[in-house]
């Protein structure tokens, strides 16, 4: 075995150990820690826009399995079972995180529906702006940190309401940037060195501003903007533990009872 690859699995071996303590719990995989790991991407942009749920983040990582502050953030919500997650359906899962695939493969009453553009172990294929499913077919859907690398969000956003069932939720995340009160885009812009000096990460087509919610809204879905500092009881109750981003703001649309 190569001595970095050995290196490597000594560390990832002994990180869980390093990190054991009693402040925090992993949702994901159950570690009791002391902190979680800081990681992420360090550019200068996601200071200066104070772009929240991207860029280099001191409790990011799970030492254990490598989830990140924002799966933990949906897993926390998924766990606590709030009228919003179904007990029972299709869970639309876009681009799904392992963790994620992980706390499904156990949910005996959900089938959760895996799709991605072009990954691999997906239930199916497909672009987001063309979703080969049918009108008001699904329970909910999960579509954490994708829009932003849509190139038409507004089509793929009456796309999910389009096969949600009424009422049914939507997560809706994506990395905002706080200072901005207007998303940046420019779909000229294809150089990946372009795109992550300007959106933030090189596949990146736009970098969302205070105007997401409102994008949300003009394409339909009855949207709240949820804290978990501010409605822990959405979170299991203590999400603390979790150690999620304080800053980060769960985007809950759902589709409204009537047709729109
Ligand atoms: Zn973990």
């Amino acid at each position: 075995m190569p001595v970095i690859t050995l290196a490597k699995r000594l560390r990832r071996q002994a990180l869980p150990i390093l990190y054991r303590g009693e402040r925090y719990e992993c949702p994901a995989c159950g570690s009791a820690l002391r902190s979680f790991m800081a990681g992420g991407a360090k550019l200068p942009l996601f200071k200066e826009k104070k772009i929240i749920g991207a860029g280099y983040r001191q409790n990011n990582l799970c030492p254990s399995c490598w989830t990140t502050d924002r799966e933990r953030l949906i897993l926390a919500f998924m766990l606590a079972r709030s009228v919003h997650v179904p007990a029972a359906g299709i869970i639309l899962n876009i681009a799904p995180e392992p963790s994620l695939c992980r706390y499904f493969a156990d949910q005996a009453d959900v089938f959760h529906l895996r799709a991605d553009l072009m990954r691999g172990n997906m239930s199916v294929i497909f672009d987001l702006q063309r979703m080969p499913l049918p009108d008001q077919s699904i329970d909910m859907v999960i579509c954490n940190h994708v829009l932003e690398h849509v190139e038409d969000d507004r089509i793929a956003m009456a796309e999910i309401l389009r096969v949600l069932k009424p009422g049914a939720a939507a997560l809706l995340q994506a990395p905002i940037a706080a200072h901005e009160a207007e998303t940046i885009e420019d779909p000229s812009v294809s150089d990946p060195a372009e795109r992550e000096q300007r959106f933030g990460q090189d596949d990146h087509v736009r970098l969302y501003g205070q105007d997401y919610a409102s994008r949300l809204r003009n394409a339909g879905f009855d949207l709240d903007c949820v804290k978990w500092t501010e409605q822990p009881e959405l979170f299991g109750g203590a999400p603390e533990r979790y150690g999620l981003n304080p800053e980060e703001i769960l985007f809950l649309g759902k589709k409204p009872r009537e047709a729109v």
